[in-house]
């Protein structure tokens, strides 16, 4: 039984250490929400209180006092705030007036997220493109549902997947493509410690699954544009 049940933590701990995700949803307990946020500040702070007195540090240090709470907080309202459903951005759309039935590519967003794995930060770029079919949305709602989905403890791969999906729903349409290339702080301060190496995942739908219409893409991702 011992052995059975030793045999599970380690395979848990060998599809975290290697980065697999299980699922494009993020794995949240239905009663994801029954508490507030001020009493999830509240328990969190004792826990981070918890993990610093556990590693020897004074937290009557004035340095250290406040650090419990201000992290209870930055979890709850800023680095995890995407887990609530209510701070997903309005993905309103308007019809497409001028017809352009081009690729649109909003490229280099900033990507702030969270290893699920190891609780440390991911840093990198996403570069979504649609091709409307009758609708469009406005180009800065692209940026918030990448930072919605990055607020949340993620895993690369479903966070492509995710900003996907809520677009191709939003604008009615499979032709929806997102590519990410992020350093994750896991491999890059810990472990391998490879400071160069980044990861790159991409999520294809409909027209973007075609050879020349992925290539259009990466083509415009790699374009150097000067503002100068
Ligand atoms: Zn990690």
């Amino acid at each position: 039984m011992f052995e059975v049940k030793n045999r599970i933590t380690k395979k848990i701990d060998d599809i975290g250490d290697n980065h697999i995700g299980s699922s494009a949803k993020t794995p949240l307990r239905a009663d994801a929400f029954e508490i507030s946020d001020k009493e999830k500040i509240d328990r969190i702070k004792e826990s981070i209180k918890d993990i610093l007195e556990t590693l020897g540090m004074d937290l009557e240090d004035d340095s250290l006092k406040g650090t419990p709470r201000r992290v209870a907080k930055s979890f709850v309202k800023d680095i995890f705030g995407g887990l609530h459903p209510d701070k997903k951005p309005k993905l309103s759309t308007f019809d497409n007036n001028y017809k352009y039935g081009e690729m649109l590519v909003e490229k280099n967003i900033t990507v702030y997220s969270t290893c699920e794995h190891h609780l440390l930060p991911i840093v990198g770029r996403a570069h979504v493109a649609y091709i409307s079919n009758g609708s469009v949305i406005g180009l800065s709602k692209i940026n918030r549902i990448v930072d919605y989905y990055a607020k949340r403890p993620q895993v690369q791969e479903r966070l492509t997947m995710q900003v996907v999906q809520a677009l191709q729903e939003a604008l009615r349409t499979d032709d929806v493509a997102c590519l990410i290339d992020a350093k994750h702080l896991c491999v890059n301060s810990r472990g391998v410690r490879d400071i160069e190496s980044s990861t790159v995942t991409s999520e294809f739908g409909g027209k973007f699954k075609e050879l020349e219409t992925k290539r259009e893409f990466l083509d415009y991702i790699k374009m150097e544009t000067d503002f100068e």
